[in-house]
């Protein structure tokens, strides 16, 4: 028997608004103290009203528009009742029968995997606005109720079960919180809870050319509240094996909602659960419908560069590699920085460029020998750096000039690589710049060819043993000389240089 998973997701992202869904209370996170930014409305007193907020709808028509939705001409709020301590309304204020946006679809790039499914195409079947409900902890036996996420606003967004592996759900989710992010819809962090997954699985039966043996889809099991890329993946993968094994005993999985144990790596059952019958939708009474047809057109006029037009740009640009404009469009401020660099690089590239022509062959290669030096010493060096120290990149002292110059130090041999890394987390440390820091703390290659020939020399009598093996044909060993001279000058010798004095040498 052939089974392969069947999976959609729904994400909660919490949007980037000043205040509330329906109130006038402070959009707050969770460090501000329990209770303290809340109001009549947003504790469900009896008599208020909801004011709608007008910036959630227009996160609401932009996240539609970077999805490539539908924007309908209206939509409106209905109520979704059910009965729990943090829903102190007794029901939540959502869209269902008609949400903002509509029938919309995202191509992702699934990493490590090659063929027809390197790239899919998820189509997004909805994205409707909601609020939140408060938040529950509980302690000592108690429920106590913070009421301050109670009405703070919410997009859901659902895909059609159009995602065939653990994998690809994760790179749909890495991507979409790209995107909410590039358009200032959600800091969604899935760790802080800005971006709350919950994922549907059911296996299907094929044939060896995947077409299905049955019509329509099994039932699916929902997984609720899945709060990391890494809990949305071992959670499918988990629920994959848990399923296979139910067919091989011949039950098929019945429709359920599971929590995960993120300690046990395992689902578990939560309740039955409800359908939307259970819920008794009905419209909010006390919210008009908003029309939604002139925003839409405004705001399709004004679009933001998406995640995967500013990959590309990146590469076309400044001939960054993929896994390097990857890495920069994924990490918040990091692909602002480095064309900072690049800009700083080329201003200085064509100044100096004596062809006199701008765009010239000479100038092009230049930028690209650039481009590969500075996409190494960012996305490795650098990175690495500022996270032993802690540092996120908007509270490191380096300046895109400061390591423009760093990148020509390196460039024109005034500094060799092992130093480079002295000299780079001394630019974190203290803000100054590298010529300065480099002849502060001699790190600079700066060994004349006489001092250089004489220490080479002092080695080559110190090793006669390496010497013979060299000279018997062991051509590896002139790489273990230069790695003695670097050593022996530290780093202060130019590793080229070293390596035409000792072929000398050496013959
Ligand atoms: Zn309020």
């Amino acid at each position: 028997m052939k089974l392969i998973p069947i999976i959609g997701l729904e994400v909660h992202a919490q949007l980037k608004t000043q205040t509330k869904m329906f109130c006038g209370c402070i959009n707050v996170d969770d460090s501000a103290p329990p209770n303290t930014a809340i109001c009549p409305i947003c504790t469900g007193q009896p008599g208020t009203l909801p004011a709608l907020n007008e910036h959630a709808i227009k996160i609401g028509i932009k996240t539609g528009l970077a999805l490539n939705c539908r924007i309908p001409k209206q939509s409106s709020f209905d109520r979704k009742n059910y009965f729990y301590p943090d829903l102190p309304k007794g029901y939540q204020v959502s869209q269902f029968f008609f949400p903002i946006a509509k029938d919309g679809y995202l191509e992702v790039n699934v990493p490590g995997v090659e063929g027809p499914r390197a790239r899919i195409r998820v189509s997004i079947e909805r994205a409707h606005l909601e609020e939140d409900a408060a938040k529950n902890s509980h302690r000592e036996g108690a429920v106590a109720v913070d009421f301050n996420r109670a009405g703070t606003p919410l997009l859901e967004i659902v895909t059609e079960p159009d995602l065939r592996s653990p994998q690809e759900a994760k790179a749909y989710l890495q991507e979409l919180r790209a995107i909410l992010r590039s358009i200032d819809a959600s800091s969604a962090d899935m760790e802080k809870g800005q971006m709350r997954c919950d994922a549907n699985i059911s296996l299907l039966e094929v044939d060896d050319e995947n077409h299905p043996l049955q019509e329509g889809l099994n039932s699916k099991i929902e997984v609720k509240n899945l709060n990391s890329f890494r809990a949305v993946e071992r959670a499918l993968e988990h629920e994959i094996i848990r399923q296979t094994d139910l067919y091989q005993t011949n039950t098929k999985p019945k429709a359920s909602t599971r929590g995960w144990d993120e300690d046990k790596g395992i689902t578990f059952d939560q309740r039955s659960k409800e359908t939307s019958a259970d819920y008794r939708y009905f419209p909010e009474p006390d919210l008009p419908p908003q029309d939604l047809e002139m925003l839409s057109e405004i705001m399709a006029t004004q679009k933001t560069e998406l995640p995967e037009e500013k990959r590309n740009r990146l590469m076309e640009e400044y001939w960054f590699s993929k896994d390097v404009v990857d890495f920069l469009v994924s990490h918040d401020g990091w692909s602002d920085y480095a064309e900072q660099i690049m800009g700083e690089l080329a201003t200085w590239i064509e100044a100096t460029d004596t062809s006199g022509k701008s765009g010239s062959e000479l100038i092009n290669e230049e930028k690209k020998r650039y481009a590969k030096l500075a996409g190494g010493w960012l996305t490795s060096k650098l990175v690495g750096i500022l996270s032993e120290k802690t540092i996120d990149l908007k509270d490191a002292r380096v300046t895109p000039e400061n390591f423009a110059e760093f990148l020509r130090l390196l460039d024109d041999a005034k500094v060799n690589s092992a130093n480079g890394q002295k000299l780079l987390t001394l630019m974190v440390e203290t803000s100054a710049d590298p010529s300065h820091l480099m002849e502060e703390h001699d790190l600079g290659q700066n060994m004349d060819e006489s001092q250089l020939r004489a220490e080479i020399q002092r080695i080559i009598q110190q090793n006669p043993d390496k010497v013979a093996e060299f000279k018997a044909g062991k051509e590896i060993i002139l790489k273990w000389f230069v790695g003695a001279v670097m050593k022996a000058t530290e780093g202060k010798a130019n590793p080229a240089d070293a390596q035409k004095i000792l072929s000398e040498e050496l013959r």
